[in-house]
């Protein structure tokens, strides 16, 4: 019989993975001299080897070319968002005119919530998960005051009602019928950033939609991780961000999707002068005319430092293709699960459902045990340990440790690491 746990195993399993290739093009950090085992790409992806040569040439064209670099030469700063939007509406299943690079993901949230969330006395309500993000409820609590309603009412906060803290379709399909006169919009994640639960969003648009409300996803967590179906998700809009999977730096310029039906919308909202009619746009009139599609919603000529490193990563998720980028994650991710059922069950609790339609490459660790100790403490002082070894997860209150293993990156090899680590931990 294999040893799961053996090194020959993890070798070997990578040896024989079609894309072992991808993690040349990364810079891995060091730990001690040797690679670390980079559990964090839900937080910072690593940095594409791409990166600095889409930067540098910004730079360049700047120090070279000035004003003029936004209209001459190569990547002409003019159109350089639309470099990254077809590879971008690739990664996210939706059609180019319907996603757009820009701003950051709290500010697209806001934006979009201008055009989509549009309360009134009779259906004034938001539903979002309990627990989100605390930027995501921030958004919607002060969009549900700043039209006047009051978040104790009209923000409805479902709670978990599976034993590991995820929510049943069941759940949401109830509080959509129970609220859904009063619901104006369901904002929900692709992936709970918490436990790791994926949802099935076309089921939960279908029942928004049916209900009359407007559906929204933030899928901070989603890009770059799920094979994500936007467009026939048929939500109305989605926003993101693309320094966690999408490893284009820390504060990279954010996404948004608005569905094609909304295209030439009359739905009020925040206009700029980067969302006008490209065709006027210099004619500088004082009439704003929206371009067609998601470029509607610019605002402000894009931070083009700030999307160049996108073009790497992107070029990176052209070259595999979310299929295969997804088969590949869930087998790390199905060899982690297995490696902790196998040996890590009294000191390792998996919170993220078991079910992989259900969850996207992270496993939230719920620490119950070892070395004579229980819950936080324990969890804190295993945390650490790992980091001292070269295993780096991340830690959220009160015991929970989220190990991601990145499916650009991340290998077998470093899999195995975290959970001789752990198993070293424990009888240490
Ligand atoms: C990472 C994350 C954010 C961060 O928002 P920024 O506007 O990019 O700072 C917000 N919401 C969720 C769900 C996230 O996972």
């Amino acid at each position: 019989m294999t040893d799961l746990f053996s090194l020959a195993h993890a070798d070997a399993l990578d040896a024989a993975d079609p894309l072992r290739g991808l993690r040349d093009e990364f810079l891995i950090p060091k730990h001690e001299g040797h690679d670390q085992a980079y559990f964090c790409g839900n937080s910072l992806g690593l940095q594409p080897r791409g990166a600095r040569a889409h930067v540098e040439e910004v730079l360049n064209k700047w120090a070279m070319e000035a004003v003029e670099g936004h209209f001459t030469g190569n990547a002409q700063w003019m159109p350089y968002h639309e470099l990254v939007r077809e590879p971008l509406a690739r990664v996210v299943g939706a059609l180019p005119s319907e996603v757009v690079a820009m701003n950051t993901l709290t500010v697209n949230l806001h934006l979009m919530m201008v055009s989509f969330y549009r309360p009134t006395r009779e259906r004034p309500a938001i539903l979002i998960e309990a627990g989100a993000f605390p930027s995501d409820r921030h958004a919607v609590a002060s969009q549900v005051l700043f039209h006047g309603f009051s978040p104790d009412t009209d923000l409805i906060e479902l709670e978990a009602d599976e034993p590991n803290g995820t929510i049943s379709m069941a759940a949401i399909a109830r509080a959509i019928a129970e609220h859904g006169h009063r619901l104006a919009l369901v904002l929900w994640p692709g992936v709970q950033y918490r436990t790791g639960q994926a949802f099935d969003l076309k089921e939960i648009a279908r029942l928004a939609h049916a209900q009359g409300a407007m559906c929204g996803f933030d899928l901070a967590h989603g890009v770059g991780n799920l094979q994500l179906e936007l467009h026939d998700s048929n939500a109305d809009f989605a926003v993101w961000c693309h320094y966690k999977y999408m490893n284009s730096g820390p504060g990279a310029v954010g996404g948004c999707f608005v569905h094609e039906r909304h295209a030439s919308t009359d739905k009020p909202r925040f206009a700029g002068w980067w969302g006008h009619d490209v065709s006027t746009r210099f004619r500088m009139g004082p009439q704003f005319v929206p371009t067609a599609g998601a470029d509607g919603w610019q605002l402000s000529n894009p931070p083009i430092l700030g999307l160049a490193p996108l073009r790497a990563s992107l070029e990176l998720y052209d070259r595999v293709g979310m299929q295969a980028l997804r088969e590949r994650s869930r087998r790390l991710t199905g060899y982690l699960e297995t490696l902790i059922n196998a040996r890590l069950g009294e000191t390792l609790q998996i919170v993220t459902p078991a079910d992989p339609l259900q969850r996207g490459c992270q496993l939230s660790l719920r620490v119950i045990g070892g070395r004579g100790m229980t819950g936080r403490s324990a969890g804190r002082a295993l945390f650490e340990y790992l980091q001292t070894n070269g295993v780096l997860g991340d830690w959220r209150e009160p015991d929970v440790i989220r190990i991601s293993p990145a499916p650009l990156y991340n290998t077998h090899n470093d899999v195995l690491r975290f959970a001789q680590a752990v198993e070293n931990w424990r009888h240490g």
